[in-house]
């Protein structure tokens, strides 16, 4: 059994989604182009979980379809339901899944009262299961993306929550200790505590197999009648692991998102690729560079002579409660904090080897982003850090 296209798109995430628009936009004839995916839904806009589907027609969804292996020589992908499909190119975008607890040596993800959050099953359980709590204890593990969004929509749904992680602050990779104490004190203003430097160790059971307390390495433990665990993700690289290079956990691709082997492509989560303004090889977990990648990838397939490198700025942000934040470049070097941080408008700047590299904003308007977004692009040269903190937005807002 067996099917032939000339492009094949596997995953059905951010990426696939805006890989198929591109696709359309350019053109592509009726039957030329398949997208394979696990999930039972076309592809949709994962930050808001929302249904905002992102697929046009004339395309080929193989839906709830899993791909059990991928021969990169041959051209050809074995489904879980026996079908080989065949490509002339084929863009890898299979993004990531959620680390396990089971991963670091612990057990009880399969609780009835455990959720992870990656896709749409996963948030419809979420929901479900913190319907059925509310007015009770959640314990939130871990201190990055889905630690933070979470544990805010957990409060604005009337649990009482305890986020537990191990590093000394929140967002630990982005944000600075003085960046992160400003949410910190937001979050706790709303209910929220914080376990800082320690990680659990195991669950209490009940003999229903939901989780009824969560224990700490620290030897306390916390009442719990749901957990959600954001404990970061690995990318789904498995199917081409020995069949194409890999760098930094992910597929290595050149500035077309073009993998070792020509006819393959990787976007989203799951690529490593060149990032120009750093020099290096990066792997971005974010949503911008998901749907930026897929679209260069498309046009690099459809028009390689007249596709110039990928150009990317890294681009991450977030939104919580009231606040909102962005983030662009890179949070390498020293760090310079300006504005009002008992206010709601504060930001920093990081500077290294002399050039502004990365901006951080909380609380902009569309023009104040668009400022700290075109000064970390121009990398100036910052020669005096003191001038720097007193212009604080003003330095990005005059360039
Ligand atoms: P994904 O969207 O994960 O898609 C991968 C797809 O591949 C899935 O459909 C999967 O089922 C499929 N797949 C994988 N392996 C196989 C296989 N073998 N066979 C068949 N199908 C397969 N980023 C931001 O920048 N801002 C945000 O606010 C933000 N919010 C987020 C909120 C949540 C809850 C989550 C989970 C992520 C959020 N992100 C955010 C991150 C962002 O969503 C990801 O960077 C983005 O989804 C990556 O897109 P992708 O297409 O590479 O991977
Ligand atoms: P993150 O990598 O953001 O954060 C994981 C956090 O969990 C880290 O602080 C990590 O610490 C900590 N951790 C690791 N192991 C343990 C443990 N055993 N116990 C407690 N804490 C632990 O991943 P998330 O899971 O929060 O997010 C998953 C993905 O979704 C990411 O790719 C993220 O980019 C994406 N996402 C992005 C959003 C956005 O951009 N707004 C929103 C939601 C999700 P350490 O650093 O020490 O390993």
């Amino acid at each position: 059994m067996g099917r032939a296209f000339v492009y094949v798109i596997l995953g059905g995430g951010v990426a696939a989604g805006y890989a198929a628009l591109e696709f359309t936009r350019r053109g592509v004839s009726h039957g030329e182009l398949c997208i394979i995916s696990e999930e039972s839904v076309v592809p949709y806009e994962r930050p808001a979980l929302s249904k905002g589907f992102l697929l046009p027609e004339g395309i080929e969804v193989v839906l709830g379809t899993w791909v059990k292996s991928a021969d990169v020589k041959r051209k050809t992908l074995l489904t879980a339901t026996g079908e080989t499909i065949s490509y002339k190119f084929l863009i890898i975008a299979t993004g990531a899944r959620a680390l396990k607890l089971e991963e670091f040596g612990l057990n009880g993800s399969d609780a009835g009262n455990v959720c992870y959050l990656r896709d749409l099953a996963d948030a419809t359980r979420l929901v479900d299961v913190m319907q059925s709590c509310i007015g009770g204890n959640a314990v939130v593990i871990g201190g990055g993306y889905i630690g933070m969004e979470c544990a805010a929509s957990l409060v604005i749904n009337k649990l009482n929550v305890t986020m537990v992680f191990p590093e000394a602050h929140t967002m630990a990779r982005l944000f600075t200790p003085k960046i992160a104490s400003y949410y910190e004190d937001y979050y706790i203003a709303k209910g929220v505590k914080f376990i800082k430097g320690t990680v659990m160790s195991s669950f209490d059971m009940d003999s229903d197999g939901k989780v009824t307390a969560v224990n700490l390495k620290d030897g306390s433990w916390l009442p719990a009648d749901m957990v959600v665990v954001g404990i970061g993700i690995r990318p789904n690289t498995a199917l081409f692991e020995g069949q194409l290079t890999m760098e930094k956990g992910g597929i290595k691709v050149n500035g077309q998102m073009q993998a070792s082997d020509s006819s393959v492509y990787a976007v989203g989560d799951v690529a490593a690729f060149p990032v120009k303004l750093f020099g290096e090889t990066r792997r971005l977990e974010h949503v911008d560079s998901a749907r930026k990648s897929a679209r260069h990838a498309v046009a690099a397939i459809m028009d390689l002579e007249k596709t110039n490198e990928f150009d990317y700025l890294p681009f991450f942000y977030s939104r919580v409660f009231t606040l909102s934040w962005q983030f662009y470049g890179d949070n390498a070097g020293e760090v310079v904090h300006f504005g009002d941080f008992s206010g709601n408008t504060f930001g920093a700047y990081w500077v290294n080897r002399g050039n502004l590299v990365g901006s951080f904003l909380e609380g902009g308007s569309k023009e104040q982003y668009e400022a700290i977004s075109k000064v970390t692009r121009l990398r100036p040269a910052i020669e005096d850090l003191g001038e720097l903190e007193k212009l604080g937005l003003g330095y990005a807002l005059a360039e």
